[in-house]
């Protein structure tokens, strides 16, 4: 079966099964394979990010895939769904409680303070492109095991910086050929002191109510009560709908900072929608919270979101440091540009199948591909296969444009036959001549060279 026929796990069906496939092993519940068609997508996403994050002075750094469980516990917060329920905790052999990444954030001002960046020039902006880990129910669009490219800025708070940050998000969605689908959803949820007293009034409404609220969202009322608000469940969402509006409490510098950002996204003719009800899964948020989501559909709607946290460095033991970041998940992306019909370019293409009939011509077909191969031309045989027949039908599996054809004839006659596979006709060219001729047909442009001083 040819690998792009393969149904791949980010087209699982709706419910996330993997129904009609039970070999003995598959992978573990809620993870899935990157299968080569899908690789693609990984690859197109991850240039795009890598060349808009260059462009705006951003740096890439990856940290560890596990951390001490309290860099998590600190910022995200006890009441958070990640700390509650969702990380991978686990003791090393010495008793050390250690947590796969749940999320970027926390980590990246972990190294900010351990390496002492505060000492550069500020801010200091990062970008991220790697695997997290959350113990979560699959779902399509839900994994276990999911990338998240993310970017952040750190050292310095000015609403202009919020809106370049989303402005960069948005300039990401546009290449990657989603932005059409979504909707930016903003709102400020303030400074600690103003969040508090809103914490109370939230508890003071939902007294009484409980019993329309699910145990989780009891849990929060005690120990979060903004949590309930991004609650997901159903009862819950009808009881938000009238609970006090935090507009009623952040102080007048926080609607000013608000408005000000607004204002930006109006001059960049960046539409948005107010929510009041976005506070985002995590705790260590404040003032500015956005998220890109897809209206029109239903579920994992969220592609995307990001925010303000300017007491996460301190909590993590560092002086006080304003931070804004943005964070999006590979497979929700992916999830929409397919459904947009977003085709990316494949560099896996090969150019030429090089076939064999007789040890002879095996014996020439081995230095001919590596020839090719070195003047750019990605190219390869099946050496394994005596048949022609058989080879074939791998070169049509690869969809190549040319052939080159070597049997008992053209070995004694020093020639080869190259094929054009889409026109159906073919050439007859002395040996030597014919990598010359396939350059020349493929051209310059299409040819693949490693270039090392091309970026990564
Ligand atoms: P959701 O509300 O969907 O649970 P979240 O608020 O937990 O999302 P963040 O922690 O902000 O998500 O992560 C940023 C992005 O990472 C999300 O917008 C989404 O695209 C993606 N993401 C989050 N959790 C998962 C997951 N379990 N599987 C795949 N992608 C995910
Ligand atoms: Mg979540």
């Amino acid at each position: 079966m040819a690998a792009d026929e393969v149904k791949t796990d980010i087209d699982l069906e709706e419910d996330g099964s993997n129904e009609g496939r039970n070999p003995p092993f598959q992978t573990a519940k809620g993870v899935h394979d990157i299968l080569p068609p899908d690789h693609e997508y990984y690859t197109y996403i991850k240039k795009i990010v890598r060349h808009r994050c260059r462009q705006a002075g951003f740096r890439r750094i990856t940290t560890p895939i596990f951390e001490y469980t309290e860099v998590f516990k600190r910022t995200v917060g006890e009441a958070s769904d990640i700390v509650s329920k969702e990380m991978y905790t686990f003791e090393d052999k010495a008793g050390r409680s250690l947590t796969l990444k749940p999320e970027g954030t926390a980590p990246v001002c972990r190294a900010y303070i351990q390496h002492g960046m505060a000492n550069l020039p500020q801010p200091v902006e990062f970008y991220y492109i790697e695997p997290f880990f959350r113990y979560e129910r699959p779902q399509a669009g839900r994994y276990r095991q999911f990338w998240q490219f993310g970017f952040e800025l750190i050292g310095e708070t000015d609403p202009a910086l919020d809106a370049q940050v989303i402005l960069l998000a948005q300039r990401i969605y546009q290449d990657l050929g989603i932005a059409d689908t979504l909707k930016l959803q903003i709102n400020n949820i303030g400074d600690l002191a103003s969040r508090k007293v809103y914490a109370e009034a939230l508890k003071d409404y939902y007294y009484g109510k409980e019993r329309y609220l699910s145990d989780e969202d009891k849990v929060r009322l005690q120990k979060n009560p903004l949590r309930i608000l991004d609650s997901k469940n159903e009862d819950t969402i009808i009881l938000n709908q009238s609970a006090p509006k935090f507009k009623d409490f952040i102080s007048a510098e926080s609607r000013e900072y608000h408005e000000e950002v607004l204002m930006y996204l109006r001059d960049l003719k960046i539409e948005y929608n107010e929510n009041e009800n976005l506070v985002r899964g995590l705790d260590y948020y404040n003032q500015t919270v956005f998220e890109f989501y897809d209206e029109k559909k239903g579920g994992q709607n969220s592609v995307g979101g990001g925010g303000r946290f300017d007491g996460l460095i301190e909590l993590l033991g560092g002086h006080p440091t304003p931070a804004i970041g943005f964070g999006m998940g590979l497979e929700r992306v992916i999830a929409q540009m397919k459904r947009n019909k977003v085709r990316v370019p494949s560099k896996d293409d090969l150019h030429v199948f090089v076939a064999q009939l007789g040890k002879e011509a095996k014996r020439l077909c081995i230095p001919l591909i590596d020839q090719l191969r070195s003047k750019g031309i990605k190219a390869m045989g099946a050496l394994g296969k005596p048949a022609i027949k058989n080879q074939l039908k791998i070169a049509d599996r690869f969809k190549v444009p040319y052939c080159v054809l070597i049997g008992e004839t053209e070995v004694r006659e020093g020639k080869a036959i190259i094929r054009d596979m889409t026109v159906g006709s073919q050439v007859t060219v002395a040996f030597d001549k014919v990598v010359a001729e396939l350059v020349k047909r493929i051209g310059e442009k299409s040819l693949d060279f490693y270039n090392p001083k091309d970026p990564v």
